[in-house]
């Protein structure tokens, strides 16, 4: 009697926990690159709203696509009259703050610079495109390390500087404000300032 009693429990037992189990499954929490993918969305609607308001213009909504891979953070593009923002999955989860804070207003930008002038006259990375960064409130020169694949871009020019333990490739916009004597950089490593190197120098007016 009470081996039967107890089989019907363990039983019973069995099915109660199949049934939390469904339950669970079906109230699973949302995972966090799913929920950090709406997030990146809505950012991307609120750039483009503010850049709207900022040039008295409505800027449709586009697409967002999350399937960039390599080594861009993030791509806006345009076939035919489709526009679409990319952004790169991969990237996006292993840098979330970077991603939020560079990536999404940088692609934003140059869909509001397509808008405004057609960026196929453009340079990608022009004063055009500056000029909106510069609108929105952000600093190119924080973008310069982020690629763009599938647009056609003139390879940088980087500029020689060395630290106390290296050698820094630096883009032209950081090179400028160094000259400018705007700003400074130290190395992250040895916290040395970077140093402009005498023989990129030489080489370049040659
Ligand atoms: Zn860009
Ligand atoms: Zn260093």
């Amino acid at each position: 009697m009470r081996i039967r009693r107890a089989r019907l429990d363990g039983g019973d037992r069995r099915k109660r926990s199949s049934r939390l189990q469904m339950a669970a499954m079906t109230f699973k929490p949302v995972p966090s690159d799913v929920l950090q993918r709406v997030r990146v969305v809505a950012v991307t609607g609120e750039w483009i709203a503010r850049a709207g308001r900022l040039y008295g213009q409505v800027f449709p909504e586009i697409p967002v696509r999350f399937d960039l891979e390599g080594r861009a953070a993030g791509m806006y593009q345009v076939r035919g009259a489709q526009r679409v923002i990319r952004y790169n999955p991969h990237l996006f989860a292993r840098y979330p703050r970077d991603s939020i804070e560079v990536t999404v207003p940088h692609e934003v930008a140059h869909y509001v610079t397509d808008m405004l002038f057609d960026m196929r006259q453009l340079r990608p990375h022009g004063a055009q495109w500056r000029a909106v960064m510069h609108d929105m409130g952000v600093d190119p020169c924080v973008t310069a390390d982020y690629d763009l694949a599938g647009i056609p871009v003139r390879r940088q020019r980087r500029f020689v500087y060395r630290c106390l333990c290296r050698e820094h490739r630096l883009s032209a916009c950081r090179h400028n404000r160094i000259r400018r004597g705007a700003r400074r950089y130290s190395c992250r490593s040895c916290d040395g300032e970077l140093i402009y190197d005498t023989a990129d120098a030489t080489n370049r007016s040659r």
